[in-house]
């Protein structure tokens, strides 16, 4: 259902890589993180130490995992790159230390859903850059020492509730990403728009950063389909539009963008079905979490890390003790006179 957010393919992915700012210099927004980073890393440069271990949290596309790449290009370190869900057993975990190089810096994406026994192996290394690996089994099981090379951990997640104390307490920094506001997300759109060597004027990338959802992510592929729309419908009778350099007016944007669904304020199809189902069916609440991801059809998780922050955060969604409530705004965009969530 994410279908506007997600890459999909791999030449996605590799447009996705080339948009990726290689230096905290150009990195847009997130003004505080980006100054404490700088520090961390000046100061690892000073003391020709790898940085401490630093932890990001904040809803997907944010750029967590631009700023791990960040950090392995201004230390000129390499970077290694693995996801929680991939290390599912302690022997993939010490697969994984035993090969860093000295220096290295390890990004694990989605940290929270690691398996915990890799997790406690976790704890040695980045607190000793050791681990103890099990040898045998039953009465004759001894733990062989093994020292690794020193390495800074990146570690990001959607969900740092669901990490455990003793992790989090390992990273000597954590940062937690916010949703960008719309003049940044223009800025991200402006240099992505060179890059893929899009024309556009500056309230077409406006526009298109008001429906981003204040996510960079989102920008680059609305730009994207916006880019895709100009190639097939803006050649034909106009001015200046030369294969390979589209320039997209504000009708464009518009055009494109419904045609994928998002809305004028940026809210997608999962958003919407979130809030209305939230507002009718539940006439504004409260409702678990659980009983609104069934009745979407979506995974709890999804709609925890990814939706309701967003919907938290425009003030459509409030969570109380007993469940998530539609508020007034919410109703408005909806069109649903506030009071009387029963019309259908
Ligand atoms: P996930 O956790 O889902 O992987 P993420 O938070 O790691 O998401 P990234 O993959 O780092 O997000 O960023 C998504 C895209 O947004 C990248 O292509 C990158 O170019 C762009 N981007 C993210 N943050 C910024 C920024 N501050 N300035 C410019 N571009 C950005």
């Amino acid at each position: 259902t994410r279908d506007v957010a997600e890459p999909q393919d791999e030449i996605e992915l590799a447009v996705e890589g080339a948009l990726r700012p290689l230096s905290l210099a150009e990195f847009v927004g997130q003004h505080k993180v980006r100054g404490q980073l700088q520090l961390l890393l000046d100061a690892a440069r000073i003391r020709q130490r790898p940085a401490d271990h630093i932890l990001l949290s904040g809803p997907p596309g944010l750029g967590k995992t631009t700023l791990a790449m960040i950090v392995a290009h201004e230390s000129e370190r390499p970077l290694r790159l693995s996801s929680g869900p991939a290390i599912q057993h302690a022997g993939d975990m010490a697969a994984l230390l035993s090969s860093l190089t000295p220096g290295e810096v390890l990004f694990i994406d989605e940290i929270h859903r690691m398996a915990r026994s890799a997790e406690e192996m976790l704890y040695l290394a980045m607190e000793d850059f050791r681990i103890d690996i099990m040898v045998g089994k039953g009465a004759g099981a001894t733990s062989i020492p093994l020292e690794l090379a020193p390495f800074t951990l990146v570690g990001a997640t959607t969900r740092s509730g669901m990490l455990p104390n003793p992790l989090r307490d390992r990273f000597g920094f954590t940062a937690h990403l916010e949703y960008y506001e719309p003049e940044e997300l223009e800025q991200v759109v402006e240099r992505s728009a060179i890059v893929l060597g899009v024309g556009l004027p500056r309230h077409a990338r406006a526009e298109i950063a008001r429906r981003s959802r204040g996510t960079p992510r989102i920008a680059n592929r609305l730009l994207r389909r916006v880019r895709d729309y100009v190639l097939v419908h803006g050649q034909s009778g106009r001015a200046g539009g030369a294969p390979g350099s589209p320039a997209a007016t504000q009708a464009d944007v518009n055009a494109a963008l419904e045609l994928y669904d998002v809305d004028p304020i940026g809210l997608d199809r999962l958003d919407r079905a979130v809030l209305d189902a939230l507002v009718r069916r539940f006439r504004g609440g409260p409702v678990g979490l659980s009983t609104l991801a069934v009745t979407v059809g979506e995974e709890a998780e999804t709609i925890e890390s990814v939706v309701e922050p967003y919907l938290v955060r425009i003030g459509f969604m409030g969570r109380t003790p007993r469940g998530r409530i539609a508020t007034p705004e919410a109703y408005a965009h909806l069109r649903v006179p506030h009071g009387d969530g029963s019309l259908r």
